[in-house]
């Protein structure tokens, strides 16, 4: 089980303990701006349950708040308008993927050509990188 703190600043933005400009929100959901854009338009979708990441909500969560938080990220990016020139989601896992905050968040981005999925970051020849199972 992952442990969660509640503390956490997008658990005090779904307990109005802090501001956020919303965009939409459901039983399951709340989609906000993100408070430093990469894009020019720069959303992140999280559900109202504590989900650490990604690994924690595909283990933890129910089928309705699966569905309901990503039927939420379809119907943001259908909000914002961004459906016909596209979008990128993405979602940050703990250490290797940089992940900030420990609540659940799909970034949505859009609004520009978005260049190609990962830049920098080199993967080392050797294949150290590599999970050894
Ligand atoms: P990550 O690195 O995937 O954990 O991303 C965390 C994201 O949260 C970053 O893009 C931050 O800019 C964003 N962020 C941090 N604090 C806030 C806030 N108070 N309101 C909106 N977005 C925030």
């Amino acid at each position: 089980m992952a442990n969660y703190d509640g503390n956490n600043i997008f658990a005090k933005i779904l307990r109005n303990e802090l501001p956020s400009k919303k965009v939409l929100e459901t039983d399951y959901a709340l989609a906000f701006h993100d408070i430093n854009p990469q894009a020019p338009v720069h959303v992140l979708v999280i559900p109202k349950g504590p989900y650490v990441s990604m690994d924690d909500f595909a283990a933890n969560a129910s089928s309705e708040e699966i569905v309901g938080l990503w039927s939420a990220v379809g119907e943001t990016a259908n909000t914002l308008g961004l459906v016909e020139g596209g979008y990128r989601i993405l979602s940050n896992h703990s250490v290797h993927a940089h992940q900030d905050v420990f609540h659940l968040h799909i970034h949505i981005l859009g609004g520009r050509p978005l260049g190609p999925m990962l830049e920098g970051g080199d993967v080392p020849p050797d294949g150290s990188w590599q999970r050894s199972e």
